[in-house]
């Protein structure tokens, strides 16, 4: 993954990292008040690392633009307008990733039925159709070991990420990194996609059809230009675009 080089202010990250939250329940793919999505901001006045988060104990569907939570590397509060705090021990994963991979702003996490099902499975994702091509051969895996991170845990995460930006964690869910919250969004809901129809397709019983390593490549490669013409050429992202429009039908009071 190659830095982005978004350069958008923090009210713009505040608004897409909110529309973040609810894009991902009205799929369906939030878990309650677990899992996150974490935005990287500008860099302090001293230089300290910034990040956004959600309120602790709201769910994805309460998030607004102005009730999201400022904090530094290690989960600790700098800025917090709702006044409920954050799920510190929910941030582990993605301050490691956040300090390992400067060229993430945005982590995000899910855990879904579909996601977790392909997870669960040795084979992980097949390239059974185009959602699932873009992803041919750069997906990361981390070995489950538990509900508590620990530093040693947080390490192996890292190790096992490597330069990739989708990582399927064993037995959990599902890891995105993108050079932008919008980045993390289409991915997210693009492998979403893909797990949905790897389920659906290997529950009919009959036999799949694969595509070919030479196929599923050329089409990772073609994903690749395009997300890499929003992130790197700064054109326009009309995809983002509907999704926020949407947004102000399915959600008026995001931006809060
Ligand atoms: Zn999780």
């Amino acid at each position: 993954m190659r830095d982005g080089a978004s350069g958008q202010s923090v009210s713009q990250i505040r608004r897409d990292l909110a529309a973040a939250y609810r894009l991902i329940a009205l799929e369906g793919m939030d878990d309650g008040i677990y899992t996150h999505i974490s935005a990287r901001l500008p860099s302090g006045p001293g230089g300290e690392q910034r990040f956004l988060l959600n309120p602790y104990g709201l769910r994805f569907d309460e998030v607004t633009a102005a009730n999201l939570v400022t904090v530094d590397e290690t989960g600790a509060v700098i800025d917090d307008p709702y006044g409920a705090g954050v799920n510190a021990a929910g941030f582990t994963i993605h301050s490691a990733v956040h300090m390992a991979r400067h060229d993430a702003a945005c982590v995000l996490h899910t855990h879904t039925v579909a996601g977790v099902a392909v997870s669960s499975n040795k084979e992980g994702l097949l390239p059974l159709n185009q959602w699932s091509a873009q992803f041919y051969d750069r997906i990361a895996f981390h070995d489950y070991e538990g509900i508590a991170l620990n530093l040693e845990e947080r390490a192996r995460i890292v190790a096992d990420l490597g330069d990739k930006s989708v990582m399927l964690l064993r037995n959990h869910g599902t890891l995105l990194l993108g050079r932008s919250v919008a980045e993390a969004v289409k991915l997210a809901l693009n492998l979403e996609r893909s797990c949905k129809a790897q389920v659906a397709a290997l529950g009919m019983g009959l036999t799949p059809v694969v595509l070919s390593h030479d196929v599923a490549e050329h089409t990772a490669g073609q994903y690749q230009s395009m997300y890499d013409s929003f992130e790197n050429k700064g054109k326009s992202d009309p995809e983002w675009a509907a999704q926020l429009r949407r947004l102000e039908v399915s959600a008026p009071g995001y931006l809060g």
